[in-house]
């Protein structure tokens, strides 16, 4: 997914923070140094870059963080809130009107940038939530937009309201509404017109529709493959018609991923979601702290075990998040994940979900092709064999592994000890890093001197 690069460059700087016993004052800078550039190479926003890096080094340098007893790890830390609060701190729910009242959402944006499809994935969400969506096509000057719209529907299950392409966006609206009030539906998602380059009739037919009828929410579609264009349009729009928040479109792919980390900054509009691919499920809900998590290649087990939906209740979930908080994740806790991970088919897709699994990658990271796919399975397949023969109180706590225990391990599932050590390993800093991301810290509101 996005972010890849920046993922490994900025492990890169965590792995030689931690390599340091004490921190000076120049490391923090050097660190914050490299943090910088890598996050313009990802293509955030300059002026959000200078001042989250501002903000990072103002408290790591900190005589609690650089004399403590881990500063490398205080350091990644601080890096890991502070991305989480520029990228809003708290989810963002799209406000319903309350009881049975009609929400009219507007959904808005350039052409391409994926507002079609994300009308579709939304309604299809709100579908899932008992909400009875009405789908309306107010792109009439595209007559595939409003077949598109069509055909997305139908797939979804959901109504499609269309006058076809002769009648003004804003009376479509009206007479939608309408018809949503006859049926029942309660929920109205307008799909209007998008243009190449933002322009005065686009802004003044949204506007029209808005005077027309009362539009709850707008909601504003960027394509993050756009990068800062992305961002001055959110800006652009923002400004001229008033948005609520912003649905980040394929991050899934090989995008640098930079949209997603400035447009609150710049904007102060919340991400709703973001969309991960070109299927009509591929809409996740966004969370500030769970993208922190990914982009800082720490794994987002939470998105992967909700992604397994109906194999596992909300309880085990909670459960899971609570071990881990609390350094309790063990060795049944990973094989349950794993299995999980099986049920949703697909190792490298969700690579990038999994704590510690980046660097089985590459170079690239967490995009991996069949090979390397097919090494990871067996990978994983090993370290599956592992667990499997170690006795059931061992993998409650690993700190029982002696060095005759890890020879019986490794003769049981037929690999070298240096393997079984090397897990061991690896799981160890896996915990360490659940626990602290798990910590969470500061609710504060990310801090833009502009
Ligand atoms: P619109 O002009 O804004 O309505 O854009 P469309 O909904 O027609 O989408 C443009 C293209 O982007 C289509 O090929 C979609 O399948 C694709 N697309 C939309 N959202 C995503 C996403 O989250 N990931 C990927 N990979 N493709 C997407």
């Amino acid at each position: 997914m996005a972010f890849d690069s920046l993922t490994e460059k900025l492990q890169n700087v965590f792995r030689n923070l931690r390599s340091k016993g004490r921190l000076t004052e120049d490391d923090v800078k050097e660190a914050m140094k490299e943090i910088k550039r890598a996050l313009l190479a990802a293509d955030v926003n300059f002026k959000v870059v200078k001042s989250f890096i501002k903000n990072v080094q103002e408290r790591a340098i900190g005589q609690d963080v650089m004399n403590g007893l881990n500063p490398g790890q205080m350091v990644i830390k601080i890096v890991n809130e502070e991305l989480v609060a520029l990228m809003g701190s708290e989810t963002t729910e799209i406000k319903l009107q309350p009881g049975s009242a009609i929400t009219v959402i507007m959904m808005a944006g350039l052409q391409g940038a994926g507002k079609t499809t994300t009308t579709a994935k939304l309604a299809g969400k709100y579908k899932l939530k008992g909400k009875k969506p009405l789908l309306v096509a107010c792109d009439v000057y595209r007559p595939a937009a409003i077949k598109q719209l069509q055909v997305n529907g139908e797939k979804q299950g959901v109504e499609v309201f269309s006058m076809g392409d002769s009648h003004k966006p804003a009376d479509i609206a009206r007479a939608a509404l309408e018809h949503a009030r006859k049926n029942g539906n309660n929920l109205v998602i307008l799909d209007t017109a998008g243009r190449l380059h933002i322009d005065e009739d686009m802004m003044a037919e949204l506007q029209e529709i808005k005077e027309t009828v009362e539009v709850h929410q707008t909601i504003l579609v960027i394509d993050a493959m756009t990068g800062q264009d992305a961002v001055n349009v959110a800006e652009e729009f923002n400004q001229k018609i008033g948005i609520d928040g912003v649905i980040v479109t394929k991050l899934d792919g090989d995008t640098r991923g930079g949209a997603a980390l400035s447009v609150k900054a710049v904007t102060g509009k919340p991400i709703l979601y973001v969309g991960m691919g070109e299927k009509l499920s591929d809409l996740e809900q966004f969370y500030p702290d769970r993208m922190a998590s990914r982009i800082l290649g720490m794994g987002d087990v939470l998105t992967l075990i909700e992604k397994a939906g109906a194999e596992i209740d909300e309880e085990k979930a909670k459960e899971m998040t609570r071990k881990m908080k609390k350094n309790q994740f063990d060795f049944d806790d990973f094989l349950e994940s794993t299995k999980q991970m099986k049920k949703m088919g697909g190792l490298s897709g969700i690579m990038s979900m999994l704590p510690g699994m980046g660097a089985m990658g590459g170079k690239k990271g967490m995009q991996l092709d069949d090979s390397q796919a097919e090494e990871a399975e067996k990978k994983m397949a090993r370290m599956e064999a592992m667990i499997y023969s170690m006795t059931p109180a061992e993998r409650r706590d690993p700190d029982l592994l002696n060095p005759s225990r890890k020879h019986r391990i490794a003769k049981g599932a037929g690999v070298d000890i240096s393997e079984v050590n090397r897990m061991v390993k690896q799981f160890n800093e896996m915990k360490k890093m659940m626990k602290m991301i798990g910590k969470g810290g500061k609710k504060g509101k990310f801090r833009l001197p502009f």
